[in-house]
């Protein structure tokens, strides 16, 4: 599956690929990357950033939602290439590679055809080499990166213990990661569509996600991004209120 690029909003860039999305923040000719995708998205990847007119050595930060393989695929590369990379403190050891998540949750899922063939399409993206960062810095719940877009860091922990949101408070636009999305494809053949926390083998506490839902509900919101699913452009509160009820 290819990795498509889609405008969102003033200088706000979707990447899709497979059910992953990240997203491209351009402000005054440099830009910041939420989320890093998987390992086989770089070479799109780098080739959607030219058709913008720009390079990796363009990008001076990644910010990382939370550490699941899925988002950090391509963190190290592009640090290497130049960028600062930064997440919440609590999934830092995750993402430096000195903890690892067991894969016992997933193991115990994987007799579900409809899953099972999910998960190959990740292996297939290179979801398995994901590096560990050899350098991270570490953003704390409300603090306002210093980098391209000036993003908010919302703390939503549930998912993972570090899971947090980003807000654009000039777009009105609110980057939920997996804190809250609008498909969740451990849910069925199909997967599950609209807003809902993560449940399932990958959510380390899916009753605490539901809590951290009132943090972004604080942001009032008027476009939500997630990490898996399409935009909702109905404002965070309808979206939270779904959420619950999930
Ligand atoms: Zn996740
Ligand atoms: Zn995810």
């Amino acid at each position: 599956m290819p990795l498509r690029l889609t405008h969102v909003g003033p200088g706000v860039h979707r990447l899709s690929s497979l059910y992953t999305n990240w997203y491209l923040l351009e402000a005054g000719g440099r830009l910041t990357v939420l989320d890093a995708g998987l390992p086989r998205d770089w070479r799109e990847f780098h080739s959607a950033l030219s058709r913008l007119g720009y390079s990796p050595a363009d990008i001076d930060a990644v910010l990382i939602t939370h550490h699941h393989r899925d988002h950090a695929g391509n963190a190290e590369r592009l640090r290497s290439s130049g960028a600062r990379v930064l997440a919440h403190h609590a999934d830092a050891p995750y993402l430096r590679g000195e903890k690892h998540l067991s894969d016992r949750g997933v193991v115990r899922y994987l007799w579900r055809p409809w899953y099972a063939w999910y998960i190959l399409g990740y292996v297939a993206k290179g979801i398995t080499r994901t590096p560990p960062l050899a350098q991270l810095d570490e953003f704390d719940d409300g603090e306002v990166v210093d980098v391209a877009g000036s993003p908010r860091v919302i703390h939503a922990p549930g998912h993972t213990a570090g899971s947090c949101a980003l807000f654009l408070e000039g777009g009105s636009l609110l980057f939920t990661g997996d804190a809250l999305v609008t498909l969740d494809v451990a849910r069925g053949p199909r997967g599950r569509q609209g807003p809902q926390v993560v449940r399932g083998p990958h959510t380390a506490d899916a009753e605490l996600a539901v809590q951290s839902l009132e943090a972004l509900v604080g942001t009032n919101a008027r476009t939500v991004l997630p990490g898996h699913g399409e935009p909702w452009t109905d404002g965070i509160s309808s979206a939270v209120e779904k959420a619950r009820r999930s």
